[in-house]
């Protein structure tokens, strides 16, 4: 499977690079260790120097990245690395820590589609993935990049982040695939038990501490100061650079078309500002002609960027989260705040919220329609028929509803709903397995009595 490990030289420093999402004109090497901007503190982003890439058409780059769909040519195969020269072109491949993520399916939501009124509706399945969640995506290009910086010599010894349970499965994953330590930091009992199970089999160091997200992670800021344990969270912008191919890949199995909609459950904000980079460079390079709006859907448990939103974004809200369903989006003091804020204005986007009867209610219909949804995709379900039901999404709107995560990861929130044992919930369409005899008769007239 492997090519020959073709050499690659780091000439495109110049143009790939960390810079200040505020504007301060410093350049960083994205091989250094640094976070945020050492002027004034906002975060960084990665930036890629357009100039360059106009050396290719739009038409070019179109059937570049659709010849690579399918392939073994290491590391092309991967939905992140078959746009390599939009992610990080001076990885040499060696380097490259992939196990093909990316490439999930889009499908054609047809039946739950007809029953909300909107026949054009599609959900992209990013938990269709090695450890079940869209985090993999950003994980492949952090732990990839570090791999580089250890075999040049780097101090970094280990990777570490704080999790609501989908980053630290993903982290640990690829940690351990690329034969680095990883140091987990988990809010204790407040992850799914598949989600703690993840990153304890991949051979983490796993700590369950007594706090929430946000707790953890003001620990897990102080732990990496000292630039031997390398930072793995969002406000390290190198996740979002494999994040932002989401977008890209969900206009390339439309044949390059661009959707109406896109609606997406957030927490730290990081998917929703990589989404929109994403489109940013694909209108810049003129492969698309126009950014689809964009929705931030939350759960009103823990919704500091819904409030922010209906305050016009004057000023940022930040709160202590409150338990929920969604437990990967309980988040009250989101990291990427700034570059959301662009991502909603810059696309006519919307922020809205769903509660614990929605999200659960929304995810219980659209499995009776085949799927089988986490609670995060729960909540952008109720997104989805709130904006419809209040005229804002169109029967004729193209819309894509990104699901994050697989429900496999949550079938707690599953069971709890069909024993209508969860709290806030009232379960509308339970449906627990029925106990018989194991008697002929028994079985006739109690299918008898449900398919009549
Ligand atoms: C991380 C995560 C989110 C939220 O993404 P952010 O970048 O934090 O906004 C949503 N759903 C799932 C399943 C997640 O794991
Ligand atoms: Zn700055």
């Amino acid at each position: 499977m492997l090519s020959a490990v073709e050499p690659r030289v780091d000439t495109d420093n110049q143009t790939v690079y960390f810079r200040c999402i505020a504007g301060c004109s410093a350049k960083h090497s994205i091989f250094d260790v640094i976070y945020t901007c050492p002027s004034c503190g906002s975060l960084l982003e990665v930036h890629h120097e357009r100039e360059p890439l106009k050396k290719r058409t739009s038409d070019e780059w179109k059937q570049l990245f659709d010849s690579r769909i399918g392939t073994t040519t290491w590391p092309y195969g991967s939905g992140v690395w078959g746009l390599r020269e939009w992610v990080i072109p001076s990885l040499a491949d060696a380097n490259v820590v992939s196990m093909f993520e990316g490439n999930t399916n889009l499908f054609w939501a047809e039946r739950l589609g007809q029953q909300l009124g909107i026949p054009d509706l599609w959900i992209k399945l990013c938990g269709n993935s090695h450890t079940g969640s869209f985090k993999d995506l950003g994980m492949t290009v952090l732990v990839s990049v570090v791999k580089q910086m250890m075999a040049q010599g780097s101090p970094v010894k280990a990777v570490a982040c704080a999790s609501t349970g989908d980053t630290s499965a993903a982290l640990a994953a690829y940690a351990a695939y690329a034969g680095i330590p990883a140091v987990i930091f988990l809010p204790a009992g407040k992850v799914s038990t598949a989600q703690l199970i993840q990153p304890v089999a991949n051979g983490a160091h796993v700590l369950a501490l007594d706090t929430d997200f946000d707790g953890c992670m003001k620990i897990v800021k102080e732990v990496t100061q000292d630039n031997s344990i390398y930072l793995a969270n969002s406000m390290n912008s190198l996740r979002i650079e494999g994040q932002k191919t989401v977008g890209i890949e969900i206009v390339r199995q439309f044949d390059w078309a661009v959707p109406d909609w896109i609606i997406i459950p957030v927490g730290n904000l990081g998917n929703i500002s990589a989404l929109h980079k994403g489109f940013q460079l694909m209108m810049d390079l003129g492969l698309i002609s126009r950014m689809p709006r964009l929705v931030a859907a939350q759960a009103a448990k823990a919704n500091p960027f819904y409030e922010s939103f209906k305050n016009g974004f004057k000023e940022k809200v930040s709160m202590t989260a409150q338990q929920t369903l969604a437990n990967a989006i309980r988040i009250g003091d989101p990291v990427s705040y700034e570059k959301a804020i662009k991502a909603v204005i810059e696309t006519d986007g919307i922020v809205e919220q769903a509660t614990e009867n929605e999200l659960a209610a929304a995810a219980a219909h659209a499995d009776l329609t085949g799927m089988f949804t986490c609670p995060h995709t729960g909540v952008a379900l109720a997104v989805l028929t709130k904006l419809i039901n209040r005229g804002v999404i169109k029967s004729s709107d193209k819309t894509v509803v990104i699901s994050t995560a697989h429900g496999l990861k949550f079938t707690d929130f599953k069971v709890g709903y069909h024993e209508s044992t969860l709290a806030e919930v009232n379960s509308q369409y339970p449906n627990p397995a029925v106990h018989l005899p194991a008697t002929v008769d028994a079985v006739k007239t109690e299918i008898e009595k449900r398919l009549n």
